[in-house]
């Protein structure tokens, strides 16, 4: 993971783009990198590890399997009796989670049970579709190699092994895995806290009453699940009122969390204060215009070392600026090792598009797999106001400045934001 960059060191990269390259893919590496890595470490039940990023290297503390076991139903026998035909006498049974009670000799065999250890002396196990059972006696139908059917001690993980690196995210089979390395608590990075900041005269907390010219605040909720999803933990702070006062108030509050994201108000508009409050305060400041629709306006800056990304209020605008930027951002707070940017899939276009703009585009789409191939349906309707056409999109089809007209069946480059869809 690369350390801490400067705002500088960002902005003397910026300036060297050619701006109708795509700079969303670098301005993602810079963003991310503008954030410190969270330090603190949480020892968190396994139950709860699901989805979190692992702080440290774990060490499997045994060997796993513990013991040398059957890896059939069957019978327990040495290999130097076990010739095709030959008759031994059955001295007892281990089931799972028992122990041969003697060691064998030349002559006999114990049945046992899958998982069950393998009895002192012996050295296979024939499955007992192979034999025959009567009475105290089983007869083989086939000759039995060394270790036939033995689980090894030790196969999957040895006592010592590093199991899992630090910033792993902790999925079904990881959480699994350190069950099995018999780790009941779990070291996991603290979540990020992302104060979450929503702009405008005009909103109102979902349940207040909606006086004339009101609306609710949807990117507060809209933001919070996505940086839940990420990773982190968010902090939703009271609306702010188009106010440089309120504003600056609201920064300063916010300055504690690990991330301040704040949505609105960063256009050129009469009542867009972000940026004057950010300078105001003293804010290291990247007035950011990166290279695409939706979401334009992007504000960038270090506020008294905590860095502070100023989405646009459009609902699509900040959900789209969101994934693409402060996502990495915490997965990067956290210490993940996976890379950080979005997933890229070329597609097959459901449906004719064409797109004119004199941005870059990314476009809301649904994308599934339709005959084993990746095939891609553009929402509808695509203005950063539609909070809808964000329904089941899965994919953002990026489409380059210019005039472009695809026909239904041809390729187009999706990012995945979602999980896939099939038919
Ligand atoms: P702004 O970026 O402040 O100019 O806002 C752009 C558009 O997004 C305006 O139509 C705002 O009303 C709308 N908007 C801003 N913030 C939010 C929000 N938190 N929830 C819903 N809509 C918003
Ligand atoms: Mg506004």
């Amino acid at each position: 993971m690369t350390d801490r960059a400067s705002l500088e060191e960002i902005a003397s990269c910026v300036a060297g783009y050619d701006p109708k390259a795509l700079p969303v893919a670098q301005a993602q590496e810079f963003i991310a990198r503008l954030v410190p890595r969270v330090r603190a470490v949480e020892k968190v039940a396994l139950r709860s590890g699901l989805g979190r990023v692992l702080a440290h290297d774990v060490v499997s503390a045994t060997d796993v399997p513990s013991h040398d076991n059957s890896a059939m139903d069957g019978y327990a026998l040495r290999t130097a009796d076990a010739f095709d035909g030959a008759t031994l006498r059955v001295i007892g049974e281990v089931a799972a989670g028992q122990v041969a009670t003697r060691t064998l000799v030349a002559g006999e065999a114990y049945r046992i049970m899958t998982g069950a250890p393998i009895p002192p002396g012996a050295d296979a196990v024939i499955m007992q579709e192979q034999c025959e059972r009567r009475g105290d006696e089983v007869t083989l139908k086939r000759a039995v190699k060394l270790r036939d059917h033995v689980r090894d001690r030790g196969e999957d993980v040895r006592a010592g092994e590093v199991v899992l690196r630090r910033g792993l995210t902790l999925r079904a089979a990881e959480v699994g895995t350190l069950a099995s390395a018999r780790r009941a608590r779990v070291a996991v990075t603290r979540r990020p806290i992302v104060a979450l900041l929503a702009t405008g005269d005009e909103l109102r907390d979902v349940g207040e009453p909606l006086d004339p010219g009101a609306i609710p605040d949807t990117n507060s909720y809209a933001l919070a699940a996505l940086v839940r999803e990420a990773g982190g933990e968010p902090r939703q702070l009271p609306i702010v009122r188009d106010d440089r006062a309120a504003l600056a108030a609201a920064m300063r509050e916010a300055r504690s969390a690990d991330l301040i994201v704040s949505t609105g108000g960063v256009s050129v508009g009469e009542h867009d204060h972000v940026k004057a409050v950010l300078e105001e305060l003293g804010a290291e400041l990247t007035a950011w215009r990166v290279d695409m629709k939706p979401g334009k306006p992007v504000a960038l800056a270090v506020l008294d070392g905590t860095p502070y990304y100023g989405l646009p209020g459009n609902p699509v605008s900040s959900m789209v600026a969101f994934t693409l930027f402060v996502r990495p951002a915490i997965r990067a707070a956290l210490g993940c090792t996976e890379p950080l940017d979005l997933a890229r899939a070329t597609v097959r276009l459901e449906a004719p598009l064409t797109v004119r703009g004199e941005r870059r585009q990314f476009l809301r789409a649904r994308v599934r797999f339709a005959d084993g191939r990746l095939v891609a349906a553009p929402m509808a309707r695509q203005g950063s106001g539609v909070l809808s056409s964000m329904l089941g999109a899965n994919g953002l089809i990026v489409v380059d400045a210019g005039m472009h007209s695809f026909d239904a069946g041809a390729e187009a480059s999706v990012l995945i934001i979602g999980p896939l869809g099939r038919d």
